[in-house]
């Protein structure tokens, strides 16, 4: 059997689609498969919408990819004629010294972003939607906003066919089997040959990675949609997207009303319910809605919303919180890309890139040293995790 592709992309999601576009952009023939259909309800990349933003308070080294991120969105939209990225400005809420807050300011102070601190009087002014404590600031980063990640999905896609590629949906792979001359790639569909394969499955990446079993675990996750008496405060223009810190009680993200079902709202992590990736979805239950109301009676009370829907979505978390993407020492030809620990979106249309980069000339001049699978056993290690 000879080789077909030169690359298979393995999961058409947030960082297979980017990574099937960017590599059949640069001439490599690319064939994608995807399980399921593109951006579907058991994905990770559902549900309208992703926050991004360039001060990262979980690491600074991220931005120089943050700012590459940025880039690549745009030029996706000038691509495909389409808006995908919209600046809000983000909204951090916080005390001054916690995780959010201070680890934001210190992003944009290092790498010279530009942010305004607001006091409760200034935020509720200009914003007021929101409610803050008297020892709470809010920290705005102006270049913040938000994605649209089904769109996006789409679009990737759209560039990855124009450029040749392949793309096959409802099909899943079973095995990838390398060997002296390539790579095996079955599908109940028989069996296809590439020489290089880019396993970016997301929840189910230990399906294909045996190795990710104890490592990478998808964990659900619950978001809401709430209808407003005061429709003008949750508009992008009043009402940026948000993350707030409550200290131990762990954080919020939320989203201005960008569609009739209103504003939306959920918890990083949820209730860190690990789920199996080939299971439905748990639905949605009063413990979890319970959770996201209260919030939003207790800190969005200029909203006074009504809960409109509800859906469920899934994180695949890592020891560390960071990303994995590296080739796999029992074959290096084997790509492994995705585990992102909930907040990757951002980011497909870079590792989309850097993917590619892997692919072609065997390593990155972007900065990934920080998503070897080096970094993550030292994680590991300091998690004290399997
Ligand atoms: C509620 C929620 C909120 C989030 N908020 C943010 C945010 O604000 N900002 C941010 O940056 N990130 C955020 N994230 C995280 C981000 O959405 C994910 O990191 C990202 O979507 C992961 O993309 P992925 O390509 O790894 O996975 P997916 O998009 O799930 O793609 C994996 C694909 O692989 C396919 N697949 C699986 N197995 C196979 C197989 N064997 N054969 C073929 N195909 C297969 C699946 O069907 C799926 O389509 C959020 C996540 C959730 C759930």
């Amino acid at each position: 059997m000879s080789d077909r592709f030169d690359v298979a992309v393995i999961g058409l999601g947030g960082m297979g689609s980017a990574a099937a576009a960017h590599l059949a952009s640069r001439g490599q023939r690319v064939i994608g498969i995807e399980s399921h259909y593109p951006a579907h309800a058991l994905s990770s990349s559902h549900g309208d919408s992703r926050l991004i933003r360039l001060g990262y308070f979980e690491d600074p080294a991220y931005v120089p990819l943050l700012r590459r991120a940025y880039q690549n969105w745009r030029s996706l939209e000038m691509r495909t004629r389409q808006q995908i990225l919209t600046v809000t400005g983000v909204l951090q809420i916080g005390r001054a010294d916690s995780a959010i807050v201070a680890g934001s300011r210190a992003a944009c102070q290092l790498h010279d972003l530009p942010f305004e601190m607001l006091d409760p009087a200034r935020v509720a002014e200009r914003y007021p939607a929101f409610g803050l404590d008297a020892d709470e600031v809010g920290l705005l980063e102006p270049q913040g906003g938000y994605l649209r990640p089904e769109r996006a999905i789409m679009a990737h896609l759209k560039v990855a066919a124009e450029g040749g590629a392949v793309l096959r949906f409802n099909e899943k792979v079973t095995a990838i089997e390398p060997d002296d001359a390539g790579v095996t790639i079955a599908t109940p569909l028989g069996q296809l040959r590439a020489r290089t394969v880019v396993v970016a499955t997301g929840p189910w990446i230990a399906e294909l990675v045996p190795d990710l079993k104890q490592v990478a675990q998808p964990i659900r996750q619950v978001v809401a949609w709430y209808q407003p008496g005061d429709v003008f405060a949750v508009t992008p223009d009043r009402m940026p997207v948000f993350l707030r810190d409550e200290g131990e009680a762990g954080s919020y993200f939320g989203f201005p009303a960008i569609g009739p079902d209103g504003f939306k709202v959920g918890k990083h992590c949820h209730f860190m319910e690990p789920v199996d990736p080939d299971q439905p979805n748990a639905p949605v239950n009063e413990r979890d809605t319970a959770l996201l109301d209260d919030f939003v009676a207790r800190r969005l009370p200029g909203t006074a919303g009504m809960r409109r829907a509800t859906t469920t979505c899934r994180y695949t978390m890592l020891p560390g919180e960071d990303f994995l993407i590296d080739r796999l020492p029992s074959d290096p030809r084997v790509i492994v890309a995705s585990p992102c620990s909930g907040h990757g979106y951002k980011f497909a249309s870079v590792i989309g890139e850097i993917l590619a980069d892997l692919v072609i000339d065997g390593g990155s001049d972007l900065p990934i040293a920080l998503f070897s699978l080096a970094a993550l056993q030292r994680a590991r290690g300091r998690a004290n995790t399997v």
